[in-house]
Order: C-alpha cells, then structure tokens, then sequence
C-alpha cells in the first residue's frame, strides 16, 4: 500500500514538473515578444513624507499585461529574463518608461515628485548603463533630481566597478537607495564607501515591528546608523496604523506600503495623489 503510494507520488511528482517547464518554456517563448507587443506596465506605489504627510516619490514596478493569463507580477518573470538576457532591454524600457511618465505629470503641472527604479543585477553591470542614463535624460528633458535608482547588494560583486557607476550616476544627478536594506551582506560596507540617498528598510522587519522586538531593535538601529550618515530612512511594506507611528516616533523620513496604497497605474496615480501645483 505505501509502496503504491509512494509511486503514485512520484509519478504525479514528475508530471507537475514536466508541467512546469512546458510552463516556463512557453513564458519564455512569450517573454521575447512582451517588449514589441507592447505588453508591460508600469503601476507606482506611492511615498509619503512622514511628517508632512506629502506625496514625496512614487516607486515604479513592473507588470506584464500577457494576452491570455492576465496581470504578471515581476516575482514571476523577472527572474527568467534574468536568466535569458532580455532583462536588460526590459530594465531599459522600464527607466524610459517611468522618466517620461514623471515628466509628462511635470509638464502638466503636476507637483513633482520623485520617481524610482529597480535596477538588476545584469542591468546594473552593463557596461552602457551611464550612457543609456544620459540619453533618457536628454531625450525625456526630465530633471535628473527627480529620478532615483533602487539597488540592492548585488552591487558588493563587482565592488570597485559598482563605486564608479554609483559616483557617474551621482555626477548625473540621480539619486540612489539601497533597496530591501539589511537582508543582504556586507551592507555596512557599502553604507561607509558608496554615494547612497536613502536606505529603504526591507518588508521583512517592519511587517514585525509590533510584535517582534527585535525587529523593533533593528529598525530603530538602521534609522539611527542612516541618520548619522546622513542618508534619508524608506520603511517599505508599511501596512498598519501602528507601524506608521512607531516609524513616526523614531524618526523614519518616508512610508511606502498598503496602509497608504498598493502600487496603481498612472491615470489612478495622478487621480488620487498627484497635486496642481
Ligand atoms: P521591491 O523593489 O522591494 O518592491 C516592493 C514590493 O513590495 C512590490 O512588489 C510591492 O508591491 C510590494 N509591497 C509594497 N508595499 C507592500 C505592503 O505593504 N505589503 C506587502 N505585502 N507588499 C508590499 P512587486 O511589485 O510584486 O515587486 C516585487 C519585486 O520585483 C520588487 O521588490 C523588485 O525587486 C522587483 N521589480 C519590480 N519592478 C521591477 C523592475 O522594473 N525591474 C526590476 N529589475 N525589478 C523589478
Ligand atoms: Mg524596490
Ligand atoms: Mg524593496
Ligand atoms: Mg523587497
């Protein structure tokens, strides 16, 4: 009887993952034709100044609008375009994408804001970064003090590398935050030797800051440690009245997270947020 069983899982074991890979190669297939197609989307997560409750930034995160299953979030594709090298030219259309958007809102008189992108690994070590950088600045005519690259430690791989980039994107004018902060390693290297703006505390502690003292511990020692060098503090995943207060308490400068809005698409973005000036 368990020996039946046991077979029986096996089988069905390998036709899930046989299952699986026809999935994934058929994503893939789809993948390549998502730039031309047209299919991604940007949706913006809003940031909001904890003292003055001020929209400051505006996070964007891509989706993938595909023909037959719908909304994709990033969690299911962008490790396959990773894998398969299309991650740079999507990365590529994403900072396009979002300067245009952020310049379109400034020419509409909108009150600016900041908007931020998620770089990849690959797309961080391409070598033409800066130059692509360049070119969307001037073709967007978008002012570069309203841009803002998100990072993570990926960067602590190719360390001398990453400090020339960060310093060229810095001459440039952009600003930079190290994403998901404290889930990596070596972070505290990086906080004493690369030109960074903020640290966006990771998901991770705050969504326990209320029953996990530790959590607590840790967040209040990262605001500190960036307050002290001068960098601005970014609580991500703030999803609660009382996480916001004790972020508010101890100093943190901006919420980004459900308690404010999950992230939307710009014609509900400029709806419900953005401001005349
Ligand atoms: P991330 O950069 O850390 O972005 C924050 C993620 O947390 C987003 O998920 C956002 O929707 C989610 N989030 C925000 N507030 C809350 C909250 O209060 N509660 C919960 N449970 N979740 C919250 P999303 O949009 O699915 O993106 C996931 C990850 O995919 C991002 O993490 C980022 O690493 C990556 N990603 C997104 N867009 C891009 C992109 O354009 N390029 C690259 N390379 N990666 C991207
Ligand atoms: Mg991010
Ligand atoms: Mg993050
Ligand atoms: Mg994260």
């Amino acid at each position: 009887q368990a020996k039946a069983q046991g077979k029986n899982c096996y089988v069905v074991h390998n036709a899930e993952l046989l299952n699986e890979m026809m999935d994934e190669y058929m994503l893939e297939v789809d993948l390549r034709k998502a730039l031309e197609n047209k299919e991604f989307v940007l949706y913006y997560q809003p940031q909001i100044h904890n003292n003055t409750g001020v929209l400051v930034g505006l996070e964007a995160l891509i989706r993938w609008q595909h023909p037959t299953l719908g909304l994709i979030p990033p969690g299911k594709f962008i490790k396959l375009a990773e894998e398969n090298g299309l991650i740079t030219q999507i990365g590529e259309w994403v900072i396009d994408e979002a300067c245009s958007q952020n310049k379109k809102w400034q020419d509409a008189g909108m009150m600016p804001v900041k908007i931020s992108v998620n770089l990849s690994t690959q797309q961080f070590l391409t070598r033409n970064l800066i130059s692509f950088m360049e070119e969307v600045l001037e073709r967007t005519a978008i002012d570069p003090a309203y841009v803002v690259v998100e990072i993570t430690e990926y960067m602590a791989m190719e360390y001398d590398y990453s400090i020339q980039v960060l310093e060229q994107l810095k001459t440039l004018g952009i600003g930079i935050s190290i994403d998901d902060f404290g889930t990596g390693y070596s972070s505290l290297n990086y906080l004493k030797n690369f030109p960074i703006d903020y640290i966006k505390i990771d998901r991770s502690f705050v969504s326990e800051l209320m029953n996990n003292e530790k959590d607590a511990i840790i967040v209040k020692a990262i605001i500190t440690l960036a307050h002290n060098l001068h960098k601005e503090v970014i609580a991500e995943g703030v999803e609660t009245k009382d996480q916001l207060d004790f972020l508010k308490n101890h100093q943190c400068d901006i919420s980004q997270g459900y308690f404010f809005s999950k992230p939307l698409p710009a014609d509900k973005i400029e709806k419900i947020y953005l401001v005349q000036r």
